[in-house]
């Protein structure tokens, strides 16, 4: 009884479109919304959520259900994880401990327990010197509630007591990061630092930073790596910069803890900082489910900005729209937000945020002009820009062949070796197993590429034709992906959507050989009844060479023999099945 009272209550604060939104990248689709299904891999999404009902169901794998069923599925969790996940979230208390049920106490408790344990210090007397440093940062005691900022205190032990009393178990706080393992026992990792509590974008509780105030030591140190917590699967603050990033189409990447609560705090809400680490591709995924584009932020020195390049290029292969903001010389957010006109100085530095590709260029500036360094810049930006989708780079071909002071069209050219090299070293180590296509390779054979072609360009076919009969003429698997892409979305723009967001060059490749292939085959309907003709017959001949060899084996059967003569009539009289 009590437990479906705690449901009603969960359900009736969290929203199914917000819970699974921090897992799948949901777009609005008429009254419901839809993506790709987190359970099946896909690459149309036939994942739809619906508000209304409260509920989720794919198409694809058949997966449905509300709230609870999504979070048990999509984290492994039994129905009173579950339960505890989302009555967490919800902010609701279950019934079931309430009733004084021994509940079993995990890490996540762990690590709230030395939360509140670390923000009751930071009010206390021994919190004076942090206090002291929070407000000369202009960080004021609201904020410190806001982003639950706290201060272990320089003892070897206070944390460690106070979750002893309080029934930690050693291994418990050991797992939790929190302690360390001394000849003595156990003392306390955080000591004599501002702590920042780092929670997942769900809200749960995962690492702390620590930052020391004065003294000997790193001046940031983290929780480490464990059971909770992994520094290349989250961003700081990503949980309250959420909402604004959904609505304001970016998300704004600062590295540190303070340059992303100084943003918050002046109005930049969809802010999340970076922990340490180069930026990743889980990194880059988290962001895609909330934004199509990402502002970094970060150290105006230029070795700061050399050191963070990799990780831009990594975001931006993972279709993220990637902007460099160059902030004035010298200025951290941090600082630049302190300022009396601040808040507008950084929004203009937000608004004129360069392209990746034309940040790259402006940074090898001096190098491009320097006679001996030109070679080595060039080549650095080739590879660096040649690894992205050439959707990304068209808008900036001429602005970046000036700069190198070549034609647009002799850049296309080596951005296609780069591109070449590229995939060449993938197919090499990654795909060794798969089938080499036929002859061609760029954008697969001329008269199968001419299918995707006239899908992609003429509503009318795309609409009327048959998706099993044209499926079965493709004999390359990727452009049977991209013809089964196209007659099933509702719109060529979705797809070509999709495929610009994951990066995808492949597609418009092929589509753009068999439109070159079409050319002079008069208009689209005309084209197509060429080329399903033409792939009909290959496919006759295909088999009719088979069954031959098969007769030549003698290992023909009688339905074989059936199938050989009626091919063979087709073939010669050039009646095709499409005809029948
Ligand atoms: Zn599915």
């Amino acid at each position: 009884m009590q437990q479906s009272d705690d449901v009603r209550r969960i359900k009736e604060r969290l929203d199914i479109v917000e819970v699974i939104g921090d897992h799948v990248r949901l777009k609005k689709a008429g009254a419901n919304f839809i993506g790709l299904c987190p359970f099946h891999e896909e690459k149309t999404p036939s994942f739809t959520v619906s508000p209304s009902r409260q509920t989720f169901h794919c198409f694809g794998c058949g997966q449905g259900g509300d709230i609870f069923t999504f979070i048990m599925e999509k984290e492994s969790l039994g129905f009173r994880e579950a339960l505890e996940v989302l009555a967490a979230r919800a902010g609701v208390t279950l019934a079931a401990s309430r009733g004084g049920e021994r509940k079993e106490r995990n890490l996540s408790d762990v690590m709230e327990m030395a939360c509140s344990h670390y923000r009751t210090f930071l009010r206390g007397p021994e919190g004076e010197a942090a206090r002291a440093y929070l407000e000369r940062r202009n960080l004021s005691p609201e904020t410190w509630d806001r982003f639950e900022l706290g201060w272990a205190p320089s003892s070897w032990d206070s944390l460690w007591n106070s979750l002893f009393r309080q029934g930690v178990p050693p291994r418990e706080a050991l797992d939790a990061g929190l302690v360390l393992e001394g000849k003595g026992g156990l003392y306390d990792r955080f000591r004599g630092r501002v702590i920042f509590p780092v929670r997942d974008i769900a809200g749960r509780l995962l690492a702390f930073g620590g930052r020391l105030i004065d003294g000997e030591g790193a001046k940031y140190i983290n929780s480490p790596e464990g059971v909770l917590y992994s520094k290349r699967k989250n961003l700081y603050l990503l949980h309250r910069a959420k909402e604004a990033a959904r609505a304001s189409g970016r998300l704004i990447l600062v590295e540190g803890y303070m340059d992303a609560i100084r943003l918050h705090l002046g109005g930049f809400e969809e802010t999340a900082a970076s922990l340490g680490t180069a930026l990743t591709e889980e990194q880059a995924l988290l962001i895609r489910r909330l934004a199509d584009r990402c502002c970094i932020c970060y150290d105006s020195d230029l070795a700061g900005q050399e050191a963070a390049m990799r990780g831009m290029y990594v975001l931006q292969k993972a279709g993220l729209d990637v902007r460099v903001v160059d902030l004035p010389r010298g200025k951290d957010p941090d600082d630049l937000l302190s300022l009396p006109d601040g808040k507008e100085l950084f929004g203009k530095a937000i608004e004129s945020a360069r392209p990746l590709i034309l940040h790259h260029v402006f940074l090898r500036g001096d190098m491009l002009r320097s006679p001996d360094k030109r070679r080595r810049a060039t080549d650095e930006i080739l590879s660096g820009v040649g690894s992205l989708s050439p959707v990304d780079v068209a808008p900036y071909l001429p602005r970046v062949a000036a700069a190198l002071g070549i034609f647009p069209h002799e850049l296309s050219a080596l951005l296609e070796e780069y591109r070449k090299r590229g995939a060449g070293r993938q197919e090499g180590t990654r795909e060794k197993d798969k089938k080499p296509v036929p002859g061609k390779d760029d954008g697969g054979d001329d008269v199968e590429a001419a299918v995707c072609s006239l899908l992609w360009k003429d509503d009318h076919i795309r609409r009327s034709a048959d998706e099993r009969k044209v499926l079965s003429l493709l004999g390359d698997e990727r452009l049977q992906t991209v013809a089964a892409a196209l007659l099933s979305a509702s719109s060529r723009e979705e797809v070509e959507a999709r495929w610009h967001s994951l990066g995808e060059t492949f597609p418009l490749r092929a589509i753009a050989r068999g439109g070159d292939w079409c050319e002079g085959l008069g208009d689209a309907r005309a084209a197509w009844d060429v080329v399903l003709d033409i792939l009909a017959r290959r496919r006759e001949q295909r088999e009719y060479d088979v069954i031959r060899e098969k007769l030549s084996r003698g290992e023909a059967t009688r339905e074989d023999l059936l199938r050989f003569q009626e091919v063979a009539r087709s073939l010669k009289g050039g009646s095709s099945e499409k005809e029948k």
